[in-house]
């Protein structure tokens, strides 16, 4: 009897753990600030002013070909430093830059969560505010970068802006390969792509998965912080996920990720791609709890030390040694185990150009690469008889 008694004890400690909040993560979305976030919708859609760099602008358009896509990133670079974060940006192309707000982790540095929006914007206008597409989801990871500020983790967090996702989801697509090149470990991707729209005001919110490494993992923990921390948006499973927005790229290279976006199929928004697409439009109670779901789902995974979720781990990468790294004159790549052979190597710059292919199939152990490159900064893919991986490398 005695027996029995604690164990149902213990079975409703157990329970009552799992439905538990974290206080922290409570904590942190009572931070958030509706007035905030509608701030910075209005400085990236024009409505507001800005001052960046100690000048007072307006960004008119973030379309990438107009003055204010490197405004918006100017503009976000310095609210992150202003919040103490540390900055890295990727241009990957000659007018394609991604910006990256970093809060390493105090247990788990190189172990990455990441939450990411997209700011560029269309139509091809002077004038665009993209107010919805997609300020909504570039001011949630501004406010995110000003409410995280004040909390650590264990794990990193990485906020991450997107450019040139309306001209094919150019940006993200140039930075996923290069995960793990710094022995880094991409653990779960969130993407919040159109945020505000909800005008039959019944709070359904779709959220996209599709059935590739842990990303169900990362479902179900928004579907847990929903009810948890009572956000009470209705969530409307997309699965297979679509592919039209940055969590594409994270999902084709085998990386757990969910996007975060209005309800597409039932209620879409008319003024999408049009130089209507304002703050005005806006369902802001639901605007704020899109955002507190993508805050609380991150929180949660970076906070959790006994994280076993186990995103996708680049197990690959280190069962290769690529020596010396910087090199000189020649690149060694060498399997530290029997069974798994390199069968071609691919270096490109850090444009995406192809500065060397390997032949096919070597099937071999080690390779040793020993081409004229300039100096700088290369992404090498290395094809294995598993699948394949991208380490950083650099020529003296
Ligand atoms: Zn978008």
């Amino acid at each position: 009897m005695k027996k029995t008694k604690s164990l149902i004890l213990l079975l409703l400690v157990s329970i009552a753990t799992i439905n538990a909040q974290n206080p922290l993560v409570q904590s942190l979305l009572n931070d958030v600030q509706l007035d905030s976030l509608t701030n910075f919708v209005k400085q990236l859609s024009g409505e507001n002013a800005v001052i960046i760099n100690g000048v007072t602008d307006t960004i008119k358009s973030r379309q990438y070909q107009q003055p204010g896509n490197e405004k918006a990133f100017q503009f976000m670079k310095q609210e992150f430093i202003r919040y103490g974060y540390q900055i890295d940006s990727f241009a990957f192309n000659t007018d394609g830059k991604n910006l990256f707000a970093i809060k390493t982790g105090y247990k788990y540095p190189n172990r990455r969560f990441m939450l990411g929006a997209h700011y560029d914007n269309w139509p091809l206008t002077t004038i665009a505010p993209g107010a919805d597409d997609n300020a909504s989801g570039s001011a949630t990871v501004l406010e995110a970068g000003r409410v995280f500020a004040n909390y650590s983790f264990p794990y990193t967090i990485v906020f991450a802006l997107w450019d040139e996702e309306e001209v094919g989801l150019l940006g993200s697509i140039a930075y996923v390969p290069t995960i793990g090149s710094n022995n880094d470990t991409l653990m779960g991707y969130v993407n919040a792509d159109m945020l505000g729209w909800d005008s039959n005001n019944d709070s359904v919110a779709d959220i996209n998965v599709r059935q590739v490494a842990n990303s169900v993992t990362l479902l179900n923990k928004a579907q847990f912080c929903n009810s948890a921390y009572n956000i009470q948006l209705g969530l409307h499973i997309v699965d297979p996920g679509n592919g039209s927005t940055d969590h594409a790229p994270f999902w084709n290279n085998g990386y757990s990720a969910i996007g975060i976006d209005e309800e597409y199929d039932n209620d879409f928004n008319p003024f999408w791609h049009t130089t209507s697409d304002s703050l005005v439009k806006f369902n802001l109670s639901f605007y704020q709890k899109c955002s507190k779901l993508a805050y609380a789902t991150i929180a949660e995974f970076a906070l959790d030390t006994l994280n076993t979720v186990g995103i996708k781990e680049n197990t690959l990468a280190s069962q290769f040694q690529l020596f010396p790294n910087p090199f000189t004159k020649q690149i060694t790549i060498r399997s530290e185990r029997p069974d798994l052979l390199i069968s071609a190597v691919v270096i490109s710059d850090c444009t995406g150009r192809i500065v060397y292919e390997s032949q096919i199939n070597h099937q071999a152990p080690t390779l040793l690469i020993s081409e004229n490159l300039e100096r700088g900064i290369y992404f090498i893919e290395v094809f294995t008889s598993e699948k394949s991986f991208v380490k950083k490398i650099i020529k003296q």
